[in-house]
Protein backbone atom coordinates (compact mmCIF):
# COMPACT_ATOMS: atom_id res chain seq x y z
CA UNK A 1 0.00 0.00 0.00
CA UNK A 2 0.90 3.39 -0.41
CA UNK A 3 -0.20 6.29 1.78
CA UNK A 4 -0.97 9.57 0.90
CA UNK A 5 0.83 11.35 3.40
CA UNK A 6 0.15 14.93 4.31
CA UNK A 7 3.14 16.69 6.13
CA UNK A 8 1.96 18.76 9.42
CA UNK A 9 4.34 21.91 9.41
CA UNK A 10 2.87 23.77 12.32
CA UNK A 11 5.10 26.34 14.72
CA UNK A 12 2.67 25.67 17.60
CA UNK A 13 0.57 22.23 18.76
CA UNK A 14 -2.47 24.54 18.31
CA UNK A 15 -1.87 25.21 14.89
CA UNK A 16 -0.71 21.41 14.59
CA UNK A 17 -4.16 20.34 16.21
CA UNK A 18 -5.80 22.63 13.10
CA UNK A 19 -3.69 21.41 10.44
CA UNK A 20 -4.03 17.31 11.60
CA UNK A 21 -8.18 18.15 11.44
CA UNK A 22 -7.62 19.90 7.73
CA UNK A 23 -5.46 17.26 6.65
CA UNK A 24 -7.48 14.53 8.23
CA UNK A 25 -10.72 16.11 6.49
CA UNK A 26 -9.25 16.27 2.93
CA UNK A 27 -8.38 12.37 3.23
CA UNK A 28 -5.08 12.13 4.13
CA UNK A 29 -4.04 8.62 4.65
CA UNK A 30 -1.00 8.98 7.01
CA UNK A 31 0.17 12.11 8.39
CA UNK A 32 3.51 13.48 8.70
CA UNK A 33 4.69 15.52 11.97
CA UNK A 34 7.50 17.64 10.78
CA UNK A 35 8.19 18.69 14.29
CA UNK A 36 11.34 20.41 13.30
CA UNK A 37 8.64 23.30 12.39
CA UNK A 38 7.10 23.57 16.18
CA UNK A 39 8.88 26.66 17.98
CA UNK A 40 10.27 25.64 21.51
CA UNK A 41 10.13 21.73 20.62
CA UNK A 42 9.68 19.25 23.39
CA UNK A 43 9.12 15.85 23.75
CA UNK A 44 5.98 16.43 25.88
CA UNK A 45 4.81 18.58 22.87
CA UNK A 46 5.27 15.82 20.34
CA UNK A 47 3.70 12.91 22.78
CA UNK A 48 0.79 15.02 23.06
CA UNK A 49 0.12 15.37 19.40
CA UNK A 50 0.02 11.56 18.83
CA UNK A 51 -2.36 11.05 22.15
CA UNK A 52 -4.13 13.31 20.21
CA UNK A 53 -4.60 11.75 17.08
CA UNK A 54 -5.10 8.75 18.38
CA UNK A 55 -8.48 10.10 20.23
CA UNK A 56 -10.03 11.21 17.02
CA UNK A 57 -12.15 9.40 14.61
CA UNK A 58 -8.83 8.81 12.17
CA UNK A 59 -7.08 7.33 15.00
CA UNK A 60 -5.80 4.47 12.81
CA UNK A 61 -4.58 6.76 10.45
CA UNK A 62 -0.61 5.86 10.31
CA UNK A 63 2.05 8.76 11.92
CA UNK A 64 5.54 9.49 10.70
CA UNK A 65 7.44 11.37 13.37
CA UNK A 66 10.28 13.61 11.38
CA UNK A 67 12.66 16.49 13.62
CA UNK A 68 14.76 17.29 10.66
CA UNK A 69 18.25 18.40 11.19
CA UNK A 70 18.75 21.78 9.75
CA UNK A 71 21.43 20.21 7.75
CA UNK A 72 18.75 18.13 5.43
CA UNK A 73 16.39 20.46 4.76
CA UNK A 74 15.25 20.89 8.71
CA UNK A 75 13.35 23.86 9.79
CA UNK A 76 15.42 24.43 13.00
CA UNK A 77 18.52 23.96 14.37
CA UNK A 78 17.35 21.42 16.95
CA UNK A 79 20.27 19.64 19.15
CA UNK A 80 20.98 16.09 17.95
CA UNK A 81 20.08 14.78 21.63
CA UNK A 82 16.69 16.79 21.70
CA UNK A 83 15.98 15.48 18.47
CA UNK A 84 16.60 11.81 19.56
CA UNK A 85 14.60 12.37 22.31
CA UNK A 86 11.34 13.59 20.47
CA UNK A 87 11.37 10.64 18.53
CA UNK A 88 11.73 8.37 21.46
CA UNK A 89 8.56 10.27 22.54
CA UNK A 90 7.33 9.50 19.76
CA UNK A 91 7.81 5.81 19.52
CA UNK A 92 6.35 5.77 23.39
CA UNK A 93 3.29 7.07 22.36
CA UNK A 94 2.59 4.85 19.51
CA UNK A 95 4.08 6.28 16.63
CA UNK A 96 4.19 3.73 13.74
CA UNK A 97 7.25 5.62 11.73
CA UNK A 98 10.26 7.57 13.25
CA UNK A 99 12.25 9.42 10.37
CA UNK A 100 15.88 9.91 11.01
CA UNK A 101 18.59 11.13 8.43
CA UNK A 102 20.92 8.19 7.68
CA UNK A 103 23.62 9.81 7.61
CA UNK A 104 23.50 11.12 10.98
CA UNK A 105 22.59 7.60 11.56
CA UNK A 106 26.15 6.22 10.91
CA UNK A 107 27.40 8.02 14.22
CA UNK A 108 27.38 5.47 16.81
CA UNK A 109 26.10 7.29 19.69
CA UNK A 110 22.55 8.53 17.52
CA UNK A 111 22.71 4.67 16.55
CA UNK A 112 22.54 3.46 19.65
CA UNK A 113 20.01 5.58 21.41
CA UNK A 114 17.62 5.22 18.26
CA UNK A 115 18.26 1.20 18.47
CA UNK A 116 17.19 1.41 21.73
CA UNK A 117 14.20 3.68 21.69
CA UNK A 118 13.26 1.47 18.61
CA UNK A 119 13.23 -1.52 20.80
CA UNK A 120 10.99 -0.61 23.79
CA UNK A 121 8.42 -0.13 21.09
CA UNK A 122 5.77 -2.55 19.88
CA UNK A 123 5.27 -1.46 16.41
CA UNK A 124 7.34 1.50 16.05
CA UNK A 125 9.57 1.57 12.36
CA UNK A 126 12.63 3.23 11.80
CA UNK A 127 12.77 5.44 8.28
CA UNK A 128 16.17 6.10 7.02
CA UNK A 129 16.15 8.98 4.66
CA UNK A 130 18.70 10.58 2.87
CA UNK A 131 18.10 13.52 0.29
CA UNK A 132 19.78 14.85 -2.15
CA UNK A 133 18.75 18.57 -3.29
CA UNK A 134 21.40 19.70 -5.65
CA UNK A 135 20.41 16.47 -7.90
CA UNK A 136 20.94 12.65 -8.63
CA UNK A 137 22.72 10.23 -6.15
CA UNK A 138 26.49 8.83 -7.87
CA UNK A 139 25.26 5.33 -7.29
CA UNK A 140 21.88 5.26 -6.22
CA UNK A 141 21.98 1.05 -5.83
CA UNK A 142 24.96 1.01 -3.80
CA UNK A 143 23.54 3.63 -1.21
CA UNK A 144 20.42 1.77 -1.12
CA UNK A 145 22.11 -1.24 -0.47
CA UNK A 146 24.31 0.41 2.41
CA UNK A 147 21.19 2.28 4.06
CA UNK A 148 19.39 -1.25 4.42
CA UNK A 149 22.29 -2.79 6.01
CA UNK A 150 23.23 -0.06 8.28
CA UNK A 151 19.62 -1.73 9.69
CA UNK A 152 18.15 -4.26 8.36
CA UNK A 153 14.71 -3.65 9.40
CA UNK A 154 14.67 -0.02 8.47
CA UNK A 155 12.09 1.47 5.22
CA UNK A 156 14.81 3.15 3.05
CA UNK A 157 14.11 6.73 2.19
CA UNK A 158 15.69 7.97 -0.56
CA UNK A 159 15.18 11.56 -1.96
CA UNK A 160 17.05 13.55 -4.92
CA UNK A 161 16.17 16.19 -7.01
CA UNK A 162 15.55 15.56 -10.62
CA UNK A 163 16.96 18.44 -12.70
CA UNK A 164 15.73 16.96 -15.66
CA UNK A 165 12.56 14.64 -16.07
CA UNK A 166 15.24 11.90 -17.23
CA UNK A 167 16.97 11.64 -14.29
CA UNK A 168 13.87 10.50 -12.52
CA UNK A 169 14.10 7.15 -14.51
CA UNK A 170 16.65 5.62 -11.85
CA UNK A 171 13.81 6.19 -8.73
CA UNK A 172 11.84 4.12 -10.93
CA UNK A 173 14.50 1.04 -11.54
CA UNK A 174 15.44 0.87 -7.81
CA UNK A 175 11.47 1.11 -6.59
CA UNK A 176 10.92 -1.68 -9.62
CA UNK A 177 13.64 -3.63 -8.57
CA UNK A 178 13.42 -3.57 -4.74
CA UNK A 179 10.61 -4.69 -2.22
CA UNK A 180 9.36 -4.19 0.87
CA UNK A 181 8.85 -0.78 2.51
CA UNK A 182 10.63 1.75 1.21
CA UNK A 183 10.67 5.28 -0.21
CA UNK A 184 12.04 6.37 -3.08
CA UNK A 185 10.48 9.69 -5.58
CA UNK A 186 12.46 13.06 -7.01
CA UNK A 187 11.87 16.36 -5.99
CA UNK A 188 11.99 19.18 -8.03
CA UNK A 189 9.10 20.20 -11.16
CA UNK A 190 11.21 17.35 -12.93
CA UNK A 191 10.42 15.35 -10.46
CA UNK A 192 6.57 15.72 -10.48
CA UNK A 193 5.54 12.16 -11.86
CA UNK A 194 7.87 10.75 -9.56
CA UNK A 195 5.28 11.32 -6.82
CA UNK A 196 2.28 10.90 -8.63
CA UNK A 197 3.67 7.29 -9.97
CA UNK A 198 4.60 6.48 -6.52
CA UNK A 199 1.59 4.26 -5.97
CA UNK A 200 1.61 2.39 -9.30
CA UNK A 201 5.14 1.64 -8.85
CA UNK A 202 5.11 0.84 -4.49
CA UNK A 203 6.40 3.22 -2.68
CA UNK A 204 5.46 2.75 1.02
CA UNK A 205 4.27 7.08 1.07
CA UNK A 206 4.35 10.22 -1.30
CA UNK A 207 3.66 13.25 0.38
CA UNK A 208 0.98 15.86 -0.36
CA UNK A 209 0.49 19.63 1.11
CA UNK A 210 -2.84 20.52 2.46
CA UNK A 211 -2.35 23.69 0.26
CA UNK A 212 0.44 25.48 -2.03
CA UNK A 213 1.51 27.10 1.12
CA UNK A 214 2.50 24.45 3.64
CA UNK A 215 4.76 22.52 0.79
CA UNK A 216 7.23 20.70 2.26
CA UNK A 217 9.64 20.18 -0.24
CA UNK A 218 10.07 21.45 -4.12
CA UNK A 219 7.13 20.14 -6.63
CA UNK A 220 5.47 18.95 -3.99
CA UNK A 221 1.66 18.93 -4.84
CA UNK A 222 -1.66 19.63 -3.01
CA UNK A 223 -3.58 16.43 -1.88
CA UNK A 224 -6.53 18.04 -4.04
CA UNK A 225 -4.94 17.87 -7.47
CA UNK A 226 -3.65 14.22 -6.61
CA UNK A 227 -7.40 13.28 -5.93
CA UNK A 228 -9.23 15.14 -8.22
CA UNK A 229 -6.80 15.66 -10.99
CA UNK A 230 -4.36 12.84 -11.17
CA UNK A 231 -7.35 10.71 -10.02
CA UNK A 232 -4.68 9.07 -6.67
CA UNK A 233 -7.33 6.92 -5.82
CA UNK A 234 -7.97 4.67 -9.26
CA UNK A 235 -4.58 4.10 -9.69
CA UNK A 236 -2.86 0.85 -9.25
CA UNK A 237 0.06 -0.91 -10.07
CA UNK A 238 -1.71 -2.15 -13.73
CA UNK A 239 -2.53 1.73 -14.48
CA UNK A 240 -1.65 2.39 -18.09
CA UNK A 241 0.37 5.86 -18.26
CA UNK A 242 -0.38 8.59 -21.13
CA UNK A 243 1.17 12.30 -21.10
CA UNK A 244 1.79 15.71 -22.22
CA UNK A 245 5.44 16.38 -23.75
CA UNK A 246 6.32 19.71 -23.77
CA UNK A 247 7.85 22.56 -22.38
CA UNK A 248 5.96 24.33 -20.29
CA UNK A 249 3.54 21.80 -19.35
CA UNK A 250 2.46 23.03 -16.03
CA UNK A 251 -0.83 25.49 -17.56
CA UNK A 252 -1.89 22.11 -20.36
CA UNK A 253 -5.78 21.34 -19.68
CA UNK A 254 -4.70 18.07 -21.11
CA UNK A 255 -4.57 16.23 -18.05
CA UNK A 256 -7.81 17.77 -16.87
CA UNK A 257 -9.31 16.56 -20.19
CA UNK A 258 -8.35 13.27 -20.61
CA UNK A 259 -7.96 11.92 -16.65
CA UNK A 260 -11.60 13.44 -16.45
CA UNK A 261 -12.53 11.20 -19.60
CA UNK A 262 -10.88 8.21 -18.54
CA UNK A 263 -12.31 8.41 -14.64
CA UNK A 264 -15.78 8.86 -16.82
CA UNK A 265 -15.22 5.27 -18.92
CA UNK A 266 -13.81 3.92 -15.76
CA UNK A 267 -10.34 3.20 -17.65
CA UNK A 268 -7.59 2.13 -16.24
CA UNK A 269 -5.76 5.19 -16.96
CA UNK A 270 -3.72 8.08 -16.10
CA UNK A 271 -2.87 11.43 -18.01
CA UNK A 272 0.75 13.00 -16.90
CA UNK A 273 2.71 16.33 -17.48
CA UNK A 274 5.73 15.23 -18.56
CA UNK A 275 8.06 18.36 -18.48
CA UNK A 276 10.74 17.21 -21.34
CA UNK A 277 12.95 20.74 -21.13
CA UNK A 278 15.45 20.99 -24.36
CA UNK A 279 15.18 19.95 -27.74
CA UNK A 280 15.45 16.88 -30.06
CA UNK A 281 18.64 14.78 -27.45
CA UNK A 282 16.50 15.23 -24.52
CA UNK A 283 12.98 14.15 -26.70
CA UNK A 284 14.77 10.91 -27.89
CA UNK A 285 16.36 10.28 -24.28
CA UNK A 286 12.67 10.57 -22.74
CA UNK A 287 11.72 7.94 -25.49
CA UNK A 288 14.47 5.71 -25.48
CA UNK A 289 13.81 5.87 -21.20
CA UNK A 290 10.25 5.04 -21.54
CA UNK A 291 10.50 1.96 -24.14
CA UNK A 292 13.32 0.63 -22.07
CA UNK A 293 11.09 0.07 -19.76
CA UNK A 294 7.43 -1.81 -20.87
CA UNK A 295 6.66 -2.51 -17.18
CA UNK A 296 6.47 1.18 -16.34
CA UNK A 297 3.14 1.02 -18.97
CA UNK A 298 3.37 4.18 -21.12
CA UNK A 299 1.08 3.66 -23.95
CA UNK A 300 0.66 7.69 -25.76
CA UNK A 301 1.43 10.88 -25.51
CA UNK A 302 0.04 14.45 -26.55
CA UNK A 303 3.52 16.16 -27.69
CA UNK A 304 3.24 19.86 -27.88
CA UNK A 305 5.80 22.83 -28.52
CA UNK A 306 8.76 22.49 -28.89
CA UNK A 307 8.65 18.61 -29.67
CA UNK A 308 5.78 17.65 -32.40
CA UNK A 309 8.69 17.83 -35.15
CA UNK A 310 11.08 15.87 -33.19
CA UNK A 311 8.53 13.30 -32.19
CA UNK A 312 7.64 12.71 -35.71
CA UNK A 313 11.16 12.08 -37.21
CA UNK A 314 11.80 9.92 -33.49
CA UNK A 315 8.99 7.46 -35.01
CA UNK A 316 10.25 7.89 -38.42
CA UNK A 317 13.71 6.95 -37.18
CA UNK A 318 12.18 4.09 -35.35
CA UNK A 319 10.59 2.69 -38.23
CA UNK A 320 7.14 3.14 -36.85
CA UNK A 321 3.43 4.29 -38.08
CA UNK A 322 3.58 8.60 -39.15
CA UNK A 323 -0.21 9.20 -40.64
CA UNK A 324 0.60 10.64 -44.17
CA UNK A 325 -1.15 13.92 -43.70
CA UNK A 326 0.90 13.96 -40.65
CA UNK A 327 3.86 13.35 -42.35
CA UNK A 328 2.77 16.24 -44.73
CA UNK A 329 2.35 18.72 -42.35
CA UNK A 330 6.06 17.70 -40.62
CA UNK A 331 4.85 17.32 -37.36
CA UNK A 332 2.73 14.65 -35.06
CA UNK A 333 1.03 15.50 -31.51
CA UNK A 334 -0.13 12.18 -30.71
CA UNK A 335 1.63 8.79 -30.50
CA UNK A 336 0.71 5.48 -29.42
CA UNK A 337 3.04 2.87 -28.08
CA UNK A 338 1.18 -0.74 -28.72
CA UNK A 339 1.66 -3.62 -26.51
CA UNK A 340 4.48 -4.69 -28.90
CA UNK A 341 6.45 -1.58 -27.97
CA UNK A 342 5.86 -0.25 -31.57
CA UNK A 343 4.82 3.29 -31.97
CA UNK A 344 2.32 5.03 -34.12
CA UNK A 345 2.20 8.76 -35.05
CA UNK A 346 -0.93 11.27 -35.75
CA UNK A 347 -1.44 14.91 -36.10
CA UNK A 348 -5.17 15.33 -34.44
CA UNK A 349 -4.52 19.22 -34.65
CA UNK A 350 -6.03 19.25 -38.70
CA UNK A 351 -8.46 17.16 -37.66
CA UNK A 352 -9.42 19.24 -35.34
CA UNK A 353 -9.86 22.02 -37.23
CA UNK A 354 -11.51 20.29 -39.89
CA UNK A 355 -14.26 18.96 -37.70
CA UNK A 356 -14.91 22.21 -36.00
CA UNK A 357 -15.43 23.54 -39.65
CA UNK A 358 -18.05 21.18 -40.98
CA UNK A 359 -20.02 21.00 -37.86
CA UNK A 360 -20.47 24.97 -38.11
CA UNK A 361 -20.85 24.92 -41.27
CA UNK A 362 -22.91 21.99 -41.41
CA UNK A 363 -21.07 19.99 -44.32
CA UNK A 364 -18.92 17.20 -44.83
CA UNK A 365 -15.41 17.41 -45.46
CA UNK A 366 -15.78 16.61 -49.51
CA UNK A 367 -18.09 19.80 -49.69
CA UNK A 368 -15.56 21.88 -48.65
CA UNK A 369 -13.81 21.35 -52.29
CA UNK A 370 -13.57 24.46 -53.80
CA UNK A 371 -14.24 26.68 -50.97
CA UNK A 372 -12.07 30.04 -51.41
CA UNK A 373 -10.15 30.13 -48.09
CA UNK A 374 -8.57 32.65 -46.25
CA UNK A 375 -5.47 31.46 -43.43
CA UNK A 376 -3.49 34.31 -41.73
CA UNK A 377 -0.81 33.29 -39.88
CA UNK A 378 2.09 30.77 -41.23
CA UNK A 379 2.88 29.03 -37.91
CA UNK A 380 2.35 25.67 -36.71
CA UNK A 381 -1.37 25.62 -36.76
CA UNK A 382 -1.44 27.64 -39.85
CA UNK A 383 0.18 24.46 -40.93
CA UNK A 384 -2.09 22.07 -39.64
CA UNK A 385 -5.14 23.87 -41.01
CA UNK A 386 -3.86 24.41 -44.25
CA UNK A 387 -2.22 20.57 -44.87
CA UNK A 388 -6.33 20.18 -43.78
CA UNK A 389 -8.25 22.15 -46.17
CA UNK A 390 -5.70 21.34 -49.32
CA UNK A 391 -6.27 17.82 -48.64
CA UNK A 392 -9.51 18.02 -48.74
CA UNK A 393 -9.86 20.52 -51.89
CA UNK A 394 -10.04 24.02 -50.59
CA UNK A 395 -8.87 26.83 -52.33
CA UNK A 396 -6.25 28.41 -49.75
CA UNK A 397 -4.32 31.86 -49.34
CA UNK A 398 -2.60 32.53 -46.56
CA UNK A 399 -1.28 35.91 -45.11
CA UNK A 400 1.55 36.68 -43.03
CA UNK A 401 3.45 38.85 -41.52
CA UNK A 402 6.33 37.71 -42.34
CA UNK A 403 5.67 37.24 -46.37
CA UNK A 404 8.69 34.76 -46.79
CA UNK A 405 7.15 31.79 -44.38
CA UNK A 406 3.90 32.49 -46.18
CA UNK A 407 5.71 31.70 -49.58
CA UNK A 408 7.39 29.12 -48.40
CA UNK A 409 4.27 27.18 -46.81
CA UNK A 410 1.97 28.09 -50.06
CA UNK A 411 4.89 26.66 -52.29
CA UNK A 412 4.52 23.22 -49.64
CA UNK A 413 1.10 23.22 -50.33
CA UNK A 414 -0.06 24.49 -53.60
CA UNK A 415 -1.89 27.88 -52.22
CA UNK A 416 -1.83 31.20 -53.14
CA UNK A 417 -0.28 34.09 -50.32
CA UNK A 418 -0.02 37.82 -49.67
CA UNK A 419 1.27 40.01 -46.94
CA UNK A 420 -1.20 41.31 -44.07
CA UNK A 421 -1.12 44.82 -46.20
CA UNK A 422 -3.61 42.79 -48.69
CA UNK A 423 -6.43 41.87 -46.64
CA UNK A 424 -8.43 44.53 -47.95
CA UNK A 425 -8.76 42.53 -51.13
CA UNK A 426 -9.92 39.45 -48.86
CA UNK A 427 -12.36 37.63 -50.93
CA UNK A 428 -13.25 34.16 -49.18
CA UNK A 429 -15.95 32.28 -47.76
CA UNK A 430 -13.93 31.12 -44.84
CA UNK A 431 -11.51 33.43 -42.64
CA UNK A 432 -9.10 31.55 -40.57
CA UNK A 433 -7.09 33.67 -37.64
CA UNK A 434 -3.68 31.52 -37.01
CA UNK A 435 -1.63 33.85 -35.36
CA UNK A 436 -1.78 34.32 -32.00
CA UNK A 437 -2.76 37.95 -32.17
CA UNK A 438 -6.04 38.30 -29.85
CA UNK A 439 -5.02 35.74 -27.00
CA UNK A 440 -5.48 36.34 -23.47
CA UNK A 441 -4.12 39.00 -22.73
CA UNK A 442 -3.77 41.27 -25.36
CA UNK A 443 -7.67 40.52 -25.80
CA UNK A 444 -8.07 44.42 -26.93
CA UNK A 445 -6.23 43.33 -30.23
CA UNK A 446 -7.50 41.86 -33.67
CA UNK A 447 -5.87 40.79 -36.83
CA UNK A 448 -8.08 41.99 -39.34
CA UNK A 449 -10.08 45.59 -38.96
CA UNK A 450 -13.33 44.90 -38.63
CA UNK A 451 -14.25 46.62 -42.14
CA UNK A 452 -12.99 44.18 -44.14
CA UNK A 453 -15.35 41.69 -42.72
CA UNK A 454 -18.27 40.34 -44.86
CA UNK A 455 -21.51 39.17 -43.89
CA UNK A 456 -21.07 36.00 -46.29
CA UNK A 457 -17.96 34.50 -44.14
CA UNK A 458 -17.52 31.98 -41.94
CA UNK A 459 -15.21 33.21 -39.42
CA UNK A 460 -12.28 31.32 -37.02
CA UNK A 461 -10.18 32.56 -34.62
CA UNK A 462 -7.96 29.08 -33.67
CA UNK A 463 -7.06 31.24 -30.20
CA UNK A 464 -8.95 29.60 -27.43
CA UNK A 465 -8.39 32.09 -24.63
CA UNK A 466 -10.49 34.05 -24.73
CA UNK A 467 -12.93 31.45 -26.06
CA UNK A 468 -14.55 34.60 -27.88
CA UNK A 469 -12.00 36.92 -28.98
CA UNK A 470 -12.23 40.67 -30.33
CA UNK A 471 -12.01 39.25 -33.85
CA UNK A 472 -14.99 36.87 -33.36
CA UNK A 473 -17.07 39.57 -31.45
CA UNK A 474 -16.98 41.93 -34.41
CA UNK A 475 -17.49 39.00 -36.72
CA UNK A 476 -20.88 38.55 -34.62
CA UNK A 477 -21.63 42.21 -35.61
CA UNK A 478 -20.88 42.07 -39.38
CA UNK A 479 -23.19 39.21 -39.16
CA UNK A 480 -20.75 36.80 -39.86
CA UNK A 481 -21.02 33.10 -38.49
CA UNK A 482 -18.44 31.97 -36.76
CA UNK A 483 -16.15 29.21 -35.24
CA UNK A 484 -14.39 29.48 -31.54
CA UNK A 485 -10.40 27.77 -30.88
CA UNK A 486 -12.56 25.73 -28.28
CA UNK A 487 -14.18 24.23 -30.69
CA UNK A 488 -11.12 22.91 -32.73
CA UNK A 489 -9.27 22.39 -29.44
CA UNK A 490 -12.04 20.37 -27.93
CA UNK A 491 -12.33 18.54 -31.26
CA UNK A 492 -8.41 17.53 -31.65
CA UNK A 493 -8.65 16.53 -28.04
CA UNK A 494 -11.91 14.59 -28.86
CA UNK A 495 -9.98 12.53 -31.96
CA UNK A 496 -6.91 12.07 -29.32
CA UNK A 497 -9.14 10.60 -26.52
CA UNK A 498 -10.33 7.93 -29.05
CA UNK A 499 -6.79 6.72 -30.14
CA UNK A 500 -5.97 6.82 -26.42
CA UNK A 501 -9.13 4.41 -25.97
CA UNK A 502 -10.31 3.45 -28.90
CA UNK A 503 -13.77 4.73 -26.85
CA UNK A 504 -15.78 8.19 -27.49
CA UNK A 505 -15.33 10.71 -24.62
CA UNK A 506 -18.57 12.40 -23.48
CA UNK A 507 -18.02 15.71 -25.10
CA UNK A 508 -19.90 17.83 -23.00
CA UNK A 509 -17.81 16.23 -20.12
CA UNK A 510 -14.83 17.52 -22.07
CA UNK A 511 -16.06 20.75 -22.99
CA UNK A 512 -16.93 21.58 -19.56
CA UNK A 513 -13.46 20.32 -17.70
CA UNK A 514 -12.08 23.35 -20.43
CA UNK A 515 -14.15 25.74 -19.26
CA UNK A 516 -13.31 25.26 -15.76
CA UNK A 517 -9.94 25.30 -16.05
CA UNK A 518 -9.93 27.92 -18.60
CA UNK A 519 -12.59 30.28 -16.17
CA UNK A 520 -10.26 29.34 -12.81
CA UNK A 521 -7.06 30.55 -14.93
CA UNK A 522 -8.36 33.55 -16.06
CA UNK A 523 -9.48 34.20 -11.55
CA UNK A 524 -5.76 33.78 -10.83
P1 LIG B 1 3.51 30.11 -34.16
O1 LIG B 1 4.00 28.91 -34.86
O2 LIG B 1 4.41 30.86 -33.26
O3 LIG B 1 2.94 31.12 -35.25
C1 LIG B 1 2.47 32.39 -34.88
C2 LIG B 1 1.88 33.10 -36.11
O4 LIG B 1 1.33 34.34 -35.64
C3 LIG B 1 2.94 33.46 -37.16
O5 LIG B 1 2.34 33.39 -38.42
C4 LIG B 1 3.29 34.91 -36.79
O6 LIG B 1 3.73 35.66 -37.88
C5 LIG B 1 1.93 35.42 -36.35
N1 LIG B 1 2.05 36.58 -35.44
C6 LIG B 1 2.39 36.52 -34.13
N2 LIG B 1 2.37 37.77 -33.62
C7 LIG B 1 2.02 38.60 -34.64
C8 LIG B 1 1.83 40.00 -34.72
N3 LIG B 1 1.99 40.79 -33.66
N4 LIG B 1 1.45 40.53 -35.90
C9 LIG B 1 1.29 39.74 -36.98
N5 LIG B 1 1.45 38.39 -36.97
C10 LIG B 1 1.83 37.84 -35.80
O7 LIG B 1 2.23 29.75 -33.26
P2 LIG B 1 1.18 28.57 -33.50
O8 LIG B 1 1.63 27.37 -32.76
O9 LIG B 1 0.84 28.47 -34.93
O10 LIG B 1 -0.07 29.13 -32.67
C11 LIG B 1 -0.82 30.24 -33.18
C12 LIG B 1 -2.11 30.42 -32.34
O11 LIG B 1 -2.91 29.26 -32.48
C13 LIG B 1 -1.84 30.53 -30.84
O12 LIG B 1 -1.94 31.86 -30.48
C14 LIG B 1 -2.90 29.70 -30.17
O13 LIG B 1 -3.82 30.51 -29.48
C15 LIG B 1 -3.63 29.04 -31.29
N6 LIG B 1 -3.70 27.57 -31.06
C16 LIG B 1 -4.92 27.00 -31.07
C17 LIG B 1 -5.05 25.66 -30.90
C18 LIG B 1 -6.41 25.03 -30.86
O14 LIG B 1 -6.51 23.81 -30.71
N7 LIG B 1 -7.46 25.81 -31.02
C19 LIG B 1 -3.91 24.84 -30.72
C20 LIG B 1 -2.66 25.46 -30.71
C21 LIG B 1 -2.57 26.83 -30.89
P3 LIG B 1 5.29 35.68 -38.30
O15 LIG B 1 5.50 34.45 -39.16
O16 LIG B 1 5.44 36.95 -39.05
O17 LIG B 1 6.08 35.64 -37.03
Amino acid sequence: MTYLTIPIVAKNPDQARHQIETALLAGAEMLELRVDYIENLTADVVKGLIVEIRTRAAKNVPVIVTCRDKHQGGATDYPAGLRIDTLAAALKAGAEYVDFEYENFLAPENRGKIRSALSQSLKGKLILSTHNFQGKFPQISNLYRHVQTMYVASVPKLVYTANHINDCFEAFDLLHNTGGERIIFCMGQAGLISRIIAKKLGSLVTFASIDEQTATAPGQITIEQFKKLYRYDAITPGTELYGVIGSPVTHSLSPAIHNAGFADIGANKLYLPLLVDGGAPEFSEFMRNVLARPWLGFRGFSITIPHKESAMDYVRGKGGFVEPLARRIGAVNTILITKDGALKAYNTDYAGALDAITTAMEITREQLNGIPVAVLGAGGVARAAVAGLTDVGARVTIYNRTISRAEKLAAEFGCDFAGLDKLAQIDAKLLINCTSIGMHPNVNETPIPKEFLKKDMTVFDTIYNPAETLLLKQAKEAGCQTISGLDMFLNQALVQFKLFTGTDANPDLVRKTVLDCLSRRQLI
